[in-house]
């Protein structure tokens, strides 16, 4: 009778071992399919008038084709962040106008808000209001498209060029906000100025991962500039691009914080 008591406990430790195991294991395999999946998330793009995605959209890609609509140069710019920074952490950024029916899936194009200085299409960085009216705009026309006061997304702006009171190009190819992702937006440069042989705005650099856009929605999931990492996305100095796909590092605490942000953004979906 004590052997099987002994038996049976025995027997009842191994069979509790097991299920836990089964538990733990069940656990390991849930929270590592939540970690492989990705986040998809909305982009509403505006181009304001003047930037060359909308006077002249003809741009070779880096992916052996050329675009010729201020959509297709939009698209790419999302797919290149996509490929080299985004997608291997399990983000995808894509353009909302994709969600539009035909004849309408147009990306909204806006008015300069500010003409006083330089050239039309430009920012000024003078004028502290700026950023905030052409915001304004992009908002205005996707809730008319849209139909709806709750905007799905991230905003994005493309200009033509951030210039100095003197309507001078200047050291600047992105603005990004916020450390509270519900309410950020994003202003980038044309990526005529920023890439491969065609920067004739400020002979700035070359940037054929679309660094800066990566950069910004970067900032517009939450993360702050760094000091410490030449090769981080997050450097706060970029204007050491080469035109190799460096410069595009994210640590472990970063992706952690980019893929919770990611999450709060208003049509954001977590699909395998
Ligand atoms: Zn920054």
């Amino acid at each position: 009778m004590k052997m099987m008591g002994i038996k049976k406990q025995i027997t009842t430790t191994l069979l509790s071992i097991f299920v836990l195991c089964v538990i733990l294991n069940l656990c390991f395999i849930f929270t590592n399919a939540e970690k492989n999946k990705t986040i998809h998330i909305p982009v509403r793009w505006c181009a304001i008038i003047g930037s060359p995605a909308v006077t002249s959209p003809h741009f070779p890609n880096p992916y052996g084709k050329i675009d010729n609509t201020t959509e297709s140069i939009l698209d790419t710019l999302l797919q290149m962040i996509n490929d080299n920074i985004y997608n291997p952490i399990g983000i995808s950024f894509y353009s909302l106008h994709h969600n539009l029916s035909k004849p309408n899936d147009r990306i909204p194009i806006i008015q300069d808000p500010n003409t006083g200085v330089g050239k039309v299409g430009n920012q000024s960085i003078s004028n502290q209001m700026e950023g905030g009216e052409m915001i304004e705009s992009c908002d205005n026309a996707w809730k008319d498209t849209l139909h709806t006061e709750n905007l799905p997304g991230i905003v994005v702006i493309n200009i033509r060029l951030f210039v100095n009171a003197n309507g001078n190009s200047i050291d600047t190819f992105g603005e990004g906000c916020c450390l509270d992702p519900r309410i950020s937006f994003v202003i980038v440069s044309d990526n005529q100025f920023t890439s491969a042989n065609t920067g004739n705005g400020s002979g700035w650099h070359i940037d054929k991962v679309d660094k800066v856009l990566g950069h910004e929605m970067g900032h517009a999931l939450g993360l702050s500039d760094t000091s410490n990492n030449p090769n981080g996305l997050m450097y706060n100095n970029l204007k050491r691009d080469d035109g190799t796909p460096s410069g595009i590092e994210l640590d472990e605490q970063q992706i952690a914080k980019i893929r919770m942000n990611a999450l709060l953004i208003n049509g954001a979906i977590n699909i395998s």
